[in-house]
């Protein structure tokens, strides 16, 4: 008789924890339950990614629509229905859950619903009912973290904007980061006065600087209004007789009136009251669970991975870790996450596709040349739009090895996606112009630059 109920308890049916609760049991055969209070599928498939990418394609007819009169097409009278684009992304996210319970079932994972916590390193407790398992893997994700201010229980973050029932006229977005640039983005294309509230001096800190500026120019350009170094003090929900609303007080606007408020301000490890300390688990800063390369915590039988270990906070670096976690628990080796040269994207408008150091980053540690070009994209020659894209290169000047490679533009994810592989073999700049571009395209432009920048704008 087996000495647990379980080889594996998995708590949190996300991105990472499906994975690797499905591989642990398809690949390796092992008896595992998956624990979750919410819906399978985690914050990606559910409140992230995966609607608000729905989002970003519907957001982008607005230009299309106009772009295309610069190519004969005349006398549309585009209609937008926002509650129907949320019903269409409501049953898509339906059937994503469909088809996740569906693996599941599959790969033979017990499924429980319900509210996990660990007891004791080999005890899960399911409201209250305990479970035995050898391994315990945490995968628990992150929640919208809101600063501590006056009236921010009117605020709402970016789980909430993505089921409004109307679109607001008027929307602040408070922070700098991925998903405040995102939705500003979405709301702007849409119709909606868009106010980005942003502490530091620009959008997305941490991002190569030209790549910032750039994307800032393009999103004042198209109407996003930035308040750059400043914070919001306060807010006041107006009197519904006025119209409704909320007034907000900030540091260098007095007040500023609006139909809504988002907060997307980071976030924060779902590791509270999990009984992880309790059980000899090391949280760290903001609750992150501490493991080491192998996503192994504090106590042999407890593993984590994905966002509530707050490393790389990306769904598909939570589905690596998963599978590594598996096989290091089941397979012949350990297996560690590679964390190097991982790209990542910026669904903005437009988009970022980005892999590598930064220019900032890359100086930091090596003598480097720098390649670069802004264009107009040639579909913008007819449509007349002035947007303009921009790639950009950094090259070891040692080694002529690539070490970034970034993109301002039009697919630039769908682009970038390609050149991760590039600099995940090594690729040196000598390589990238020994190849052959496809034309007319843009990402063309990354294997035809042959012009460094002088070394006064490097
Ligand atoms: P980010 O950490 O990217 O950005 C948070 C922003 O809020 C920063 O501009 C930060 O400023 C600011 N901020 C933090 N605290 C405060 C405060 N108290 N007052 C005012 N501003 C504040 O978080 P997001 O919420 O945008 O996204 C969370 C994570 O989700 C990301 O880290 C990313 O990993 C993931 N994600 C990835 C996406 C993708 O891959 N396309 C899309 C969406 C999310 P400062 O820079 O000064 O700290």
């Amino acid at each position: 008789m087996a000495r647990y109920d379980y080889d594996l308890i998995v708590i949190g049916a996300g991105s990472g924890g499906v994975r690797a609760s499905r591989f642990a049991a398809a690949e390796y055969g092992k008896r595992v339950a998956v624990v979750e209070n919410s819906r399978v599928g985690g914050t990606c498939v559910m409140r992230g990614c995966v609607p608000k990418k729905l989002l970003v394609y519907g957001a982008h007819f607005a230009e299309a629509f106009e772009d295309a009169q610069g190519y004969g097409w005349s006398d549309a009278q585009p209609n937008f229905d926002w509650p129907k684009l949320i019903a269409a992304k409501s049953a898509e996210l339906n059937r994503l859950e469909d088809v996740y319970h569906r693996i599941l079932r599959e790969s033979g994972v017990d499924e429980i619903n319900g509210t996990g916590k660990v007891a004791d390193p080999h005890t899960v407790e399911i409201d209250g009912k305990p479970h035995t398992t050898e391994h315990i893997l945490v995968a628990t994700g992150g929640w919208p973290f809101m600063p501590d201010i006056p009236g921010i229980e009117h605020a709402i973050t970016s789980n909430e904007a993505l089921d409004l029932p109307e679109l607001p006229k008027r929307i602040v977005i408070v922070g700098g980061g991925y998903i405040a640039v995102e939705f500003a983005g979405v709301f702007n294309a849409l119709g909606a006065d868009v106010h980005l509230v942003v502490r530091g001096d620009n959008i997305l800190r941490g991002f190569d600087n030209a790549v910032r500026n750039v994307l800032r120019d393009e999103m004042v350009a198209k109407g996003i209004h930035l308040h750059c170094e400043n914070h919001v003090n306060s807010i006041e929900p107006l009197p519904s007789a006025a119209g409704g609303g909320f007034s907000l007080h900030m540091d260098q606007v007095e007040m500023m009136e609006t139909d809504l408020i988002m907060y997307a301000t980071g976030r924060r490890p779902n590791t509270a009251g999990l009984g992880l300390e309790e059980a000899g688990v090391e949280l760290g800063r903001n609750g992150a669970v501490i493991v080491d390369e192998y996503s192994k915590t504090a106590v042999d039988s407890i593993y984590a991975i994905g966002d509530a270990t707050d490393r790389v906070n990306l769904t598909p670096v939570a589905l690596e870790e998963g599978m590594a976690v598996t096989a290091t628990l089941y397979g012949d080796t350990p297996v560690a996450v590679d964390y190097s040269n991982i790209a990542s994207a910026v669904f903005s408008h437009p988009p970022i596709g980005s892999v590598g150091l930064s220019e900032e980053e890359a100086r930091a540690a090596h003598d480097v040349d720098i390649y670069m070009s802004r264009f107009k994209p040639m579909l913008h020659t007819l449509s007349g739009r002035d947007e303009h894209a921009m790639m950009k290169l950094i090259v070891d000047r040692a080694t002529d090895k690539v070490l970034g490679v970034h993109m301002v533009g039009a697919d630039s994810p769908e682009i970038v996606q390609g050149f991760a592989v590039a600099l995940k073999c090594g690729a040196t700049k000598a390589q990238f112009d020994a190849t052959v571009g496809i034309h007319p395209t843009a990402a063309e432009e990354f294997v035809t630059m042959r012009q460094k920048l002088p070394e006064h704008e490097n």
